[in-house]
């Protein structure tokens, strides 16, 4: 079953009577399940697509179906209560905040969802256990190594049960074998059925995902399955 369609997706930016073309006619389709690196050089669309696929941002033009709902003329209201429920992000930042807790960074989407304070604490302690945080609860980012961070950061996006993953650059800020511990975990997170979608540019990242998309100037450039990813011991 699908779980993401796009149907020549475009967007054009206007800048003064300038304009930029960022995708131009995107189509695909992602199942539940999927494990998807985007690459592509720097500026050819990467983000603009993310963006659009995390309903931070809406295409020009095209349609964007997601879990069968179409989102592509959705009000920022409409598209933030689908944000919040069905989409996880991971950043090459982390954007924790410094000040609060493991936990309390963990439980914080779970506010806007509603949930009481005992229940968002018993689903944070459970979300940061599941990444091997749990005798980390109680410290602050700045405790924590960068490794440990983005797997505090991980607990977040994951602690609503979202329908899919989204990475942008999970390793950019971490050593290789750190970021081979979060692909570790992300390796194990979609054979528990998580749809993962990342981006990277570095080849060796790309390669634990299923299938690699290739974006350039806009366009889909080659979308192929990986026949062999990289496997974790
Ligand atoms: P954004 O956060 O706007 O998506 P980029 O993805 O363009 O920014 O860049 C994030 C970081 O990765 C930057 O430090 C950039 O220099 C680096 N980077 C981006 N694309 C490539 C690439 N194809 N090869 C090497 N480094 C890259
Ligand atoms: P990537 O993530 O692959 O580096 P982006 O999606 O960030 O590519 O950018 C695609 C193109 O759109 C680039 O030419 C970039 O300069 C342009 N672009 C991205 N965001 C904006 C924006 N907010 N306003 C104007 N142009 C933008």
């Amino acid at each position: 079953p699908e779980i993401i369609k796009t149907k020549e997706i475009r967007k054009v930016y206007r800048m003064g009577t300038e304009e930029v073309k960022a995708l131009k006619s995107v189509s695909m389709c992602v199942n539940r399940g999927e494990y998807v690196a985007f690459m592509g050089p720097s500026g050819s669309g990467k983000s603009t697509l993310m963006n659009i696929i995390g309903c931070l941002d809406t295409p020009s033009s095209g349609q964007y179906i997601l879990n069968s709902k179409d989102v592509s003329d959705m009000s920022e209201d409409e598209l933030a209560e689908i944000r919040n429920k069905e989409i996880g992000f991971v950043f090459q930042t982390f954007n924790l905040l410094p000040r609060a807790t493991c936990l309390e960074n963990v439980a914080l989407p779970l506010i806007y969802a509603g949930y009481n304070k005992t229940d968002r604490e018993e689903k944070a302690f459970l979300s940061l256990k599941s990444v091997g945080l749990d005798d980390r609860i109680h410290h602050k980012p700045n405790e924590l190594s960068g490794g440990q961070r983005q797997r505090v950061a991980i607990a977040r996006a994951l602690v609503n049960d979202p329908s899919i993953i989204l990475a942008d650059e999970p390793t950019g800020n971490l050593d290789s074998k750190t970021s081979y511990e979060i692909m570790d975990l992300f390796h194990v997170l979609h054979q528990k059925g998580n749809t993962i979608i990342m981006v990277t540019h570095e080849d060796d990242i790309a390669h634990y995902a299923h299938r690699i998309i290739r974006l350039r100037d806009g366009l889909i450039e080659s979308d192929e399955r990986n026949p062999n990813p990289t496997v974790v011991d």
